[in-house]
């Protein structure tokens, strides 16, 4: 299997190259050359077993079939359910797909637990070593670190805005004791984190000196083992070609529904997605509205959400101007002068219309549908999933009997304020866990500034 680029001017690469790689040199992000068609599963008996199966044409030869096989069964062996991402019914014909059992109690855990293996296997392979830099505003740099904090081919260092992650959040990143983990809180915001990190790669000599890296959510081995729990859940549920699932997807970059839309396009019987917004709602405008105009965040009670460019839109795009790369870069570079894209009305009819729904909650609302929740069926919901749950019931989505099935994306207690205002309950945080307030939390605190914290960096590297 080799990968274009979306925007049509970077090199062909082969499955490793595009994992370490992560962005195009054209700026673009890498797609397959085909959308292989699902295996069969029938004699899979674990979901690692499913995840080998379903993602091994995207290896070509790349990785020999029994190694990667052992990498899922590894990542997937850190997960505290049997199922790993497990289906729980919470009304009719409306279910949640569980995706909170891994070590950081969030969805980015299905990914980054697999992601961190390959890449430790093949710079191993290659005898390299890579220092993973990210900024995070909570959930994306717990599930990195513990992704790779085994890895000796890797150092991570995580940003992260000094005051403004959860207690739990921090905790998660700063109490990990792995010598090749290192975080350190910017006195700044997550977009001054997110600047700081960019700048980083755009100094070439630094990069280079320091072997810089990234599984940020454009990274095509995240988009790809993402695909996996929309097959495996489609196969629970008993879900056939004439009566397909509805998968509902609380998002904001469009990761999780990106992948959930190549899964249909490689055989899983999925009818139709529904995106949740919360008042971050740039997607919820595009699909309703035709409206990709980029706002000024606005913090809310579903912080992983809180994000104005979705940047894995771009490989869907890709898809809508039939794979064209160059359509592609124009009209991305259009959107960077307008401040908003815009796409053909036969475009809409094409891709959009019969395929996505969408809707939007604000935080009164999210609070809500938790309450609601609870008292229907005594779930607790993190505020993420629940404006899944919100956006089914707007959308009356169980109306044509099709199941619908809202994808729950962090367990509660990551998100306990919120819970516990909305319902009075404080959900406990699971026994893994139990003691995370007792740990010892390692971190370090820079300046908002480039220099500060590129010396932070060497220093951590050369530990
Ligand atoms: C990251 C995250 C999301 C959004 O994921 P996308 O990649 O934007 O689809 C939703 N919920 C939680 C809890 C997350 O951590």
């Amino acid at each position: 299997m080799r990968y274009i680029s979306t925007r049509g001017s970077a090199p062909e690469l082969g499955f490793c190259d595009v994992l370490l790689a992560g962005l195009a040199t054209d700026g673009g992000l890498y797609l397959p050359q085909h959308w292989p068609a699902l295996p069969d599963l029938s004699g899979t008996r674990s979901y690692a077993e499913a995840a080998a199966a379903v993602m091994s044409p995207f290896m070509g030869d790349e990785i020999p079939a029994d190694v990667f096989s052992e990498l899922c069964r590894d990542a997937y062996a850190t997960f505290r359910h049997d199922a790993v991402v497990p289906l729980v019914q919470i009304g009719n014909n409306e279910w949640l797909l569980e995706q909170f059992h891994g070590p950081t109690l969030a969805f980015k855990d299905v990914a980054l637990q697999l992601v961190g293996r390959l890449f430790d296997h093949v710079l191993r392979e290659r005898g390299q070593h890579v220092t993973i830099v990210g900024a995070t505003s909570g959930d994306t740099g717990s599930a990195a670190i513990d992704g790779v904090k085994d890895c000796d081919n890797v150092d991570i260092v995580i940003l992260y805005p000094y005051g403004r992650t959860s207690e739990v959040q921090r905790r998660q990143m700063t109490t990990v004791d792995s010598p090749n983990v290192h975080t350190v809180a910017v006195d700044g915001t997550f977009d001054d984190c997110q600047d700081l990190v960019k700048a980083m790669f755009n100094d070439v000599a630094f990069r280079e000196q320091m072997s810089l890296s990234a599984v940020n959510s454009i990274n095509w081995a995240r988009v790809m083992a993402q695909i996996v729990y929309y097959v495996t859940a489609c196969r629970s549920l008993g879900a056939t070609a004439d009566a397909g699932v509805t998968f509902c997807v609380p998002t904001g970059n469009f990761g999780n529904v990106l992948s959930g839309w190549i899964a249909r396009e490689m055989g899983a019987p999925i009818n139709d997605f529904i995106v949740a917004s919360n008042s971050n709602d740039i997607l919820t405008r595009f699909i309703n509205d035709n409206d990709m105009s980029s706002r000024t965040v606005v913090p809310t009670v579903s912080p992983s959400m809180d994000i104005q460019v979705s940047s894995n839109f771009e490989r869907l795009l890709f898809e809508m101007n039939g794979r064209d790369g160059g359509m592609t870069a124009e009209q991305l570079q259009r959107l960077r002068h307008s401040g908003s894209l815009q796409i053909e009305q036969d475009q809409i009819a094409r891709f959009i219309a019969p395929s996505f729904r969408a809707a939007r909650f604000d935080d009164d609302a999210t609070l809500a549908e938790i309450r609601r929740v609870y008292d229907s069926c005594g779930q607790l919901l993190d505020p993420h999933t629940a404006t899944g749950t919100a956006a089914v019931r707007a959308l009356d989505a169980t109306a044509d009997g099709r199941p619908v099935v809202t994808l729950a994306t962090a367990h509660p207690a990551k998100f306990g304020d919120a819970v516990m205002r909305a319902t009075g309950v404080a959900p406990p945080l699971p026994t893994h866990l139990a003691d995370l307030f007792d740990r010892i939390e390692r971190t370090a605190r820079v300046d908002n500034d480039l220099v500060a914290v590129q010396a932070f960096v060497r220093a951590a590297v050369a530990r």
